[in-house]
């Protein structure tokens, strides 16, 4: 399961209202892709959903429960992160087993999950390396299979190929892709990249000052934008 709705949520920091009144719905099983420009809310939405960020008002339902007031230990979403945050004293098999080990899950099962991550990943002949003798893609890689394990209703990617070179980064691309097939999850991914929106998603959502100038699949974005905000940050002809 990964459904999640929200419903007339806001944000504000201070006086200010970086997030005015809005609604979204996610399926399950979708690859949603947040885009817009720097500043537009991209980060605070995924907070909000992940709920590093308490909502100022309205209400997020993740599976058909009120999830607004959850704290993110309990929402059953994993957030990957750009900045990779291992630990890198751990050996990549200890940092995938981290959260496992954190809720008491016993030895076999830790090391089963561990071998499966490890091959939907490619990271099978890296198990026993520092996150230092790894590259950029395969640190990566690692903080992907360590939300993995946790069997998350969906996983929250925010800009997390921003550190990578752009050869990597399409590799990367291709990557979480492959993922998203594999493991059929609910993916929501922030970035300000539209060819990577483009390519990637099944579900766009455009943002601009924390509004949802428009939501649809590439195509539809392309073919019949909204507004000229949609139509020249997608690069449609009209
Ligand atoms: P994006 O990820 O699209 O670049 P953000 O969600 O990071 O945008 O930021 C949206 C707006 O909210 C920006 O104007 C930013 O300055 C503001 N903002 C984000 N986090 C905070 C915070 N903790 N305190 C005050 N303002 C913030
Ligand atoms: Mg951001």
């Amino acid at each position: 399961m990964g459904k999640i709705s929200l419903n007339q949520v806001t944000k504000s920091f201070g006086d200010v209202q970086v997030i005015p009144p809005l609604d979204l719905d996610i399926n399950e099983g979708e690859f949603v892709v947040f885009v817009g420009p720097s500043g537009c809310g991209k980060s605070t939405l995924l907070r909000l959903i992940a709920g590093l960020e308490d909502t100022t008002s309205g209400h997020i339902s993740i599976n058909d429960q009120d999830a607004t007031t959850l704290p993110p230990a309990k929402r059953g979403l994993a957030m990957v992160f750009q900045s990779y945050a291992l630990y890198p004293h751990m050996s990549v098999r200890k940092n995938i087993a981290f959260p496992m080990r954190m809720a008491g899950v016993d030895e076999a099962t830790q090391k089963a999950k561990i071998d499966a991550a490890a091959a939907a990943l490619n990271l099978t002949d890296y198990l026993d390396r520092k996150p230092g003798q790894l590259s950029g893609g395969q640190r990566q890689r690692v903080a992907i299979g360590r939300a993995i394990v946790r069997e998350p209703a969906a996983f929250l990617f925010d800009e997390p190929l921003s550190n990578l070179d752009a050869a990597l980064r399409v590799g990367m691309r291709l990557e979480i892709m492959e993922l998203h097939k594999k493991l059929e999850t609910t993916m929501i991914y922030v970035t300000h990249d539209q060819v990577e929106a483009m390519t990637m998603a099944d579900k766009i959502v455009v943002l601009q000052a924390g509004v949802i100038e428009q939501v649809g699949s590439p195509l539809e974005l392309y073919h019949s934008p909204r507004n000229k905000f949609v139509a020249g940050f997608i690069g449609s002809p009209k």
